[in-house]
């Protein structure tokens, strides 16, 4: 039945039975690059429809999510729990609350999610859910009516075995505990249903740090496996959220030297790079405080770019930690005339499919996301793992437990991307997280 299988036909496909999804069409098509010539060369996946079936949630959950605001207003949000692939363990996957928030934007990052988490040797499936709700401007009063209005529905859907949420964009800790809080109330136990927690009650030490410390560890791995050092490379990173400041920390922690970070109204550009004191200070700004990345430029009197991208300074490497599509193709030729020579993405498909065209030919090294930012998830792996086993492990276990997923994630990568010149990490991660879904998929059966 899949003898014909060509990447355009399986394309049109997907456009098909998804329409009006560019940015789910983008994930997919990225993967089918890679996966459908290795499908090609395997019957038994090819007979099987995997990959069409990998390319179709289990079920997606959508609902209505009324919340009253601090004037008395009644407001209506929409939320979704998409749960797309559970072959190798339960859904497992982010929240993001963001007005940008759609169906496109959720089967997007549920489907690479597949392949992140297989890649990260733990036995958890894929899904990912949020809300078009802001929670930007609102006060922590509002933004716990919503997450207690928008968990009344989702309770009925996850579970410590079936689905397990965490944070994405716009759900850091604030929101979990409010989640979490009402998740007890209603399902009437206490149980590591969710990802994120506050140390207190069941949260897991590196977590908050993962998916930062993550893309560090993997571009160390990178540069160690063509023989060269982190120590002294010059950094960009986009970003100021949760992943950019905990990747610079760790890149500083290496010796590299992080020159930039950046929020929605600019970038900063601190010639003498980003230290420790520093970064303790966008800390709280950025989290308490909730202010913008310009303070900072005032504070220690630096740089300040309103409305652009740090993409056009000089460096070593480039790592997009902000959000999908933040790197395109001029920023791609900006960053190769500028000397950059890895790009490695801290954040969910930052860079266009044209962005990526430019780098890779280029011979700049390009890590995908799906592996780079695996580090979040591997430590939400084992937050789970600590709840199941009711203790908790100490931080130097934790990070040295990331470090080595992340290692071993490249070395998957080298594994299955390695051709006649450089690795290619695309191919490596796709073909690679493919693999051991599509094989439990097989043992099940046919349907
Ligand atoms: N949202 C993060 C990601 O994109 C973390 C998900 C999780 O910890 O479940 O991988």
């Amino acid at each position: 039945m899949y003898r014909d299988l060509s990447l355009e036909k399986f394309m049109q496909g997907v456009i098909r039975r998804n329409p009006g999804e560019p940015e789910f069409h983008q994930a997919v098509h990225e993967v089918a690059e890679s996966v459908v010539p290795y499908v090609i060369q395997h019957p038994a996946y090819r007979e099987a429809g995997i990959l069409e079936r990998m390319t179709e949630p289990d079920r997606t959950i959508m609902f209505r999510v009324v919340w009253e605001d601090d004037a008395g207003n009644i407001r209506v949000n929409r939320g979704y729990r998409v749960q797309f692939n559970n072959a190798i363990g339960p859904y497992k996957g982010g929240l993001r609350f963001h007005p940008s928030v759609n169906l496109s934007i959720l089967k997007f990052l549920g489907f690479e999610q597949t392949f992140k988490n297989s890649l990260t040797t733990l036995p958890i499936g894929a899904g990912k859910g949020g809300s078009d709700f802001d929670p930007k401007g609102k006060s922590d009063r509002e933004v716990m009516r919503f997450c207690q209005a928008f968990m009344t529905e989702l309770v009925h859907y996850i579970g410590p075995n079936i689905d397990v949420p965490a944070g994405d964009i716009g759900v850091g800790a604030r929101e979990i505990s409010f989640l979490f809080g009402q998740y007890k109330r209603m399902a009437r136990e206490f149980t590591g249903v969710l990802t994120g927690k506050g140390l207190e009650y069941g949260g897991s030490l590196v977590r908050k740090e993962a998916t930062g410390y993550g893309a560090a560890f993997f571009l160390e791995a990178m540069l160690h496996h063509r023989g060269e050092q982190l120590e002294g490379k010059t950094c960009v990173l986009s970003g100021s959220g949760n992943v950019a400041l905990h990747c610079a920390e760790k890149l500083r922690q290496l010796g590299g030297t992080v020159v930039t970070l950046s929020d929605s109204a600019g970038f900063v550009y601190d010639k003498d790079g980003i230290d420790e004191e520093k970064l303790e200070y966008i800390k709280v700004l950025k989290g308490e405080r909730r202010g913008r990345i310009a303070d900072y430029a005032e504070r220690y009197g630096c740089e300040y770019h309103a409305g652009k991208a740090p993409w056009g300074v000089a460096c070593d490497v480039a790592f997009p930690c902000a959000t999908q599509n933040e790197l395109d193709q001029q920023d791609a030729r900006d960053l190769v005339a500028n000397g950059c020579r890895a790009v490695v993405e801290g954040a969910n498909m930052p860079t266009t499919v044209e962005g990526i065209k430019v780098l890779t030919g280029n011979g700049v090294l390009y890590a995908p996301g799906k592996a780079a930012n695996a580090g979040g998830v591997a430590v939400s792996g084992l937050e789970m793992t600590q709840n199941s086993m009711r203790l908790a492990w100490s931080a130097e276990e934790l990070e040295g437990r990331l470090k080595a997923i992340m290692q071993d994630i490249h070395g998957k990568c080298v594994e299955y991307g390695s051709g006649d010149e450089q690795v290619d990490y695309v191919k490596g991660a796709n073909v690679a997280g493919f693999r051991k879904v599509a094989d439990a998929m097989l043992a099940y059966g046919a349907v």
